[in-house]
C-alpha cells in the first residue's frame, strides 16, 4: 500500500476546526480506495505559538517540512500578532521557500450555492484563477525613506523577474491549453508604468508559443466590475500577486462566500511541497464555536487529491459538496444553516461513502 506523508499546520482560529474535517474526509477516500494511506503529522505553529516562542514555526521548519509530499494548512493570524509577521514568517515564508509560484483559485458557483448576483446561476461562474504567488507586489521590497512625524515617506516596490513572470503566464497557457478555455490577464498598465507595462509584453510574448489560445486582457478596475456585471466571460485568468489576492476574494463573494473558497500553493516542478489552504482567514469571531463552514477546507483537500493524481477523487469530493448544498439540510450558519462545523464534515463523508 502506498503512504502519502502529509504535514497539516491546523494553525489559528478556525483552522483547527475546518482542517480537522478535511483530514477525516481525506482519510475516508483512502480507507474507501485500499490501495494508498495518509500519514499525516501535525505542526503546532501559528499565533499561539509564537506567544510561546517569540516565533511563528521553528528555525529548522521549513527543512523539516522539505520531507512531505504536500502542505494541509488551516489558517493564520490572530488579534494580538501583527499581521504582517504571521503572514511573513509563516505563510509566505512557506509559499517562497518552497517556490510555489502558482496559486489557484477555482472560482466556480456550485449548483446550490448562494450567489448574491441574482441574474446568474451555476453555469455562468466558472474561473480559474491563477495567481503569481511568490514576488510582484509582495516582494516584500521596501524601505522608510525619510523617518520623522511630518516628511515620513515609505516606499514599498514590487519585483517582476522575467523568469517569475513568464512561468507564471506559461503555467496559465498550458491549464487554458489543456481544458479548451480561453486565457484573460489583468493587470495595469495605465498606472502602473513599468510593471505591468512589463507584464502586458511577456503575455504577448508567451502568448504566440499558443496560437490556439484565445486570449483577453483587462484592466484590473474594469475586471472587477465586469466579474460582477459578465462573470461569465472570465474562464482562465492569470494575474499578480496583489491583484489575485484581491480578485478572489471578490470571486469568493460571487461563488458561495468565504466558506467556500479554496485554494492550492503549487510548486509545478514538485522540487518542494505545494500547499493547500481555505482562502479565508482565521475568523476570531467564531473560533471554537464549531460555527465555521469546513467546505472550503475539504475543497482544498478535493486539490491535495488532484496534485496526488488522484483526480477521479477530487471529482468526488465536490461532486458531494454540490450534493449537501442543493439538499441543504447540513450547512452552517454562513450558509443559513444551523449544523456544526464537524456535521457538516460527517455529512460530506457519508455522502463520499455512498458515491464510491
Ligand atoms: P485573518 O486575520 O486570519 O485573515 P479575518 O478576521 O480577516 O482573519 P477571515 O477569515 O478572512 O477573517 O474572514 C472574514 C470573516 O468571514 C470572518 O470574520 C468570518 O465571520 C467569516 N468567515 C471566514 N471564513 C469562514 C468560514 N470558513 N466559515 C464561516 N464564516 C467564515
Ligand atoms: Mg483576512
Amino acid at each position: 500500500m502506498k503512504t502519502h506523508k502529509i504535514a497539516v499546520i491546523p494553525g489559528d482560529g478556525i483552522g483547527p476546526e475546518v482542517i480537522n474535517e478535511g483530514v477525516k474526509v481525506l482519510n475516508k477516500i483512502a480507507s474507501l480506495d485500499h490501495t494508498f494511506q495518509f500519514e499525516f503529522t501535525s505542526f503546532p505553529w501559528g499565533c499561539e505559538y509564537y506567544a510561546r516562542y517569540g516565533k511563528m514555526m521553528d528555525d529548522d521548519g521549513i527543512e523539516r517540512l522539505k520531507e512531505f509530499e504536500a502542505i494541509y494548512l488551516g489558517a493564520v493570524g490572530f488579534p494580538g500578532v501583527p499581521d504582517h509577521i504571521s503572514l511573513w514568517d509563516l505563510l509566505l515564508k512557506i509559499r517562497k521557500s518552497f517556490d510555489q509560484y502558482v496559486n489557484i483559485r477555482p472560482i466556480t458557483l456550485l449548483k446550490g450555492a448562494p450567489c448574491p448576483l441574482v441574474n446568474f446561476n451555476s453555469e455562468d461562474i466558472n474561473m480559474l484563477f491563477i495567481r503569481e504567488n511568490t514576488e510582484g507586489e509582495y516582494a516584500g521590497a521596501g524601505d522608510w525613506l525619510y523617518r520623522g512625524k511630518e516628511n515620513e515617506v515609505v516606499l514599498q516596490n514590487s519585483v517582476f523577474s522575467r523568469k517569475g513572470t513568464e512561468r507564471i503566464i506559461r503555467y496559465a497557457f498550458e491549464v487554458a491549453l489543456k481544458q479548451g478555455k480561453t486565457l484573460t490577464s489583468i493587470s495595469k498598465g495605465n498606472a502602473l508604468n513599468y510593471s505591468m507595462v512589463f507584464w502586458d509584453q511577456l503575455f504577448e510574448e508567451v502568448g504566440k508559443e499558443y496560437p490556439s489560445v484565445k486570449t483577453y486582457s483587462y484592466l484590473v478596475d474594469a475586471a472587477a466590475m465586469l466579474m460582477i456585471k459578465d462573470p461569465k466571460r472570465f474562464e482562465v485568468v492569470v494575474t499578480s500577486n496583489l491583484f489575485g489576492d484581491i480578485l478572489t476574494d471578490l470571486g469568493a463573494a460571487i461563488a458561495g462566500g468565504l466558506g467556500l473558497a479554496a485554494g492550492a500553493n503549487i510548486n509545478p516542478e514538485r522540487v518542494y511541497p505545494s500547499m493547500f489552504e481555505p482562502i479565508h482567514g482565521s475568523a476570531p469571531d467564531i473560533a471554537g464555536k464549531q460555527l465555521s463552514n469546513p467546505l472550503a477546507a475539504i475543497w482544498s483537500a478535493s486539490q491535495l487529491l488532484d496534485h496526488l493524481g488522484y483526480e477521479q477523487y477530487g471529482k468526488v469530493i465536490l461532486t458531494a459538496i454540490e450534493q449537501l448544498l442543493i439538499e441543504k439540510n447540513v450547512l452552517t450558519p454562513d450558509l443559513g444553516g444551523s449544523s456544526s462545523t464537524s456535521e457538516v464534515g460527517d455529512c460530506i463523508v457519508e455522502l463520499i461513502a455512498s458515491n464510491m
